[in-house]
């Protein structure tokens, strides 16, 4: 073969790659477009994305090959022939969402609209046992699995949520100094050999702030700052419409911000950090302190840990009533810092204390009200996220159905089940 005829050779291959690639890109063009409309006609979808009729018709025949749209039916007509309407299948597949949380270890199956068909969770301290926990987790997948109608065949992709920050760019590495029993190792890659799907990986509150986005109490919000109170404290931040998660998804980590320059000592070297004022352990070690100014309260008597806190301040004990105000307080210096930061449109809160509902929001908005300059020409919206404790594994499940939409070859793939141990 000489020279020319094999580059003539080179360049008619190159220019076929080129002409599939962009009709895989088209194709998800309009499979995105069906999933956010739900319905549309076909005339509509070539209106919108200025297709031709026929270019449409051919490039939804995969699409419909693969069960993720179907007909369904005619629709109005402005004049000529009624289209036929087009509906995104939203059970053509199924997700899985993982929450490995402080005390608890739960897993959700959606579907492709975040519909919630199972829900497994157990109480396991998964921060000390990776072993255990990566064990727990394949029993609760593989419970939904198999209880779901066709799970096995439909299974398209796995979110986890991993209660530190994680790095988009080496989501199999967690934080040794956070975790340290995991030994650096996020072990998704054992759950994606598992279960032969793709695994993605997020923070808790990244993910929390996601599920609410897409689902919950942030769905009209471009602009949301989603704060999770557990053993530590955590933001996921929406901007402009999309995640933030920083250079190395460190963002949103206010467990080390300082609201007390003569606070306690943080082991980060700063003092008064939230971490030190308003985690759950902060929060249960303020019971033992001051258990003597309040020795008939039902903390000081009995159980004194997050759960009863929340109960005791519920019922007006004014013992949890002073551990939650000064929580409030803390938070509230947070939150009107980070409000002339990023001026965001709504904040919401999740995870530990958010049952006691206005006995913590109230106190935060009167110094919100106070105390940010910015806040009094657009003040954000204070609310208590609407998916509960479910929030971190729907996150993860949402995750898992995002990046499915953004990766062309995950959505084409031929579901082959996997060998589930
Ligand atoms: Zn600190």
């Amino acid at each position: 073969m000489t020279e020319i005829t094999a580059l003539k050779k080179l360049n008619k291959s190159s220019k076929k790659e080129l002409e599939d690639q962009n009709k895989l890109s088209l194709t998800d063009d309009i499979l995105r477009l069906v999933w956010r409309e739900h319905k549309i006609s076909r005339a509509e979808i070539s209106r919108r994305l200025g297709l031709s009729r026929s270019t449409v018709t051919d490039l939804m025949k995969d699409l419909i090959n693969l069960n993720f749209i179907s007909e369904d039916g005619v629709g109005e007509s402005s004049g000529g022939r009624k289209p036929i309407v087009l509906k995104f299948n939203d059970d053509s597949r199924v997700v899985l969402g993982i929450d490995i949380g402080a005390a608890n270890i739960s897993v959700v199956m959606t579907n492709l609209r975040g519909k919630l068909l199972m829900w497994k969770e157990i109480k396991y301290p998964a921060r000390n046992d990776p072993e255990g926990s990566k064990r727990i987790i394949n029993e609760l997948c593989n419970e939904c699995v198999a209880t779901v109608k066709d799970a096995d065949q439909t299974l398209l992709s796995i979110g986890v949520s991993f209660p530190s920050p994680i790095d988009p760019k080496h989501p199999e590495y967690i934080s040794e100094n956070i975790i340290p029993d995991w030994h650096g190792k996020s072990g998704i890659e054992e759950l994606r050999d598992k279960f032969n799907v793709p695994v993605c990986i997020d923070n808790d509150a990244n993910l929390g702030a996601l599920a609410e986005h897409w689902w919950g109490a942030a769905r009209s919000v471009d602009d949301l700052l989603y704060i999770r109170i557990s053993n530590g404290i955590g933001a996921g931040l929406i901007l402009g419409g999309k995640l933030y998660r920083g250079a190395k998804g460190i963002a949103g980590e206010m467990s080390h911000m300082s609201v007390d320059p003569n606070g306690k000592q943080c082991g980060c070297g700063l003092r008064g950090c939230l971490a030190t004022t308003v985690s759950a352990w902060a929060l249960e070690a303020r019971v033992a302190t001051l258990s003597v100014l309040y020795p008939d309260s039902p903390l000081v008597k009995g159980e004194s840990d997050i759960i009863a806190i929340e109960n005791a301040a519920l019922n007006n004990d004014p013992l949890a009533l002073q551990i939650v105000s000064e929580a409030a307080e803390q938070l509230s210096i947070a939150i009107t810092s980070l409000i002339n930061i990023l001026n965001p449109e709504m904040i919401l809160l999740g995870g530990n204390l958010t049952r006691l509902d206005e006995i913590l929001l109230k106190p935060i908005r009167a110094k919100m009200e106070v105390c940010s300059l910015v806040s009094t020409v657009n003040k954000p919206q204070l609310r208590i996220g609407t998916l509960g404790s479910k929030a971190i594994a729907i996150g993860a499940a949402t995750l898992a159905i995002q990046q499915a939409f953004s990766d062309p070859k995950l959505l084409r793939k031929n579901i082959t089940p996997g060998v589930l141990q």
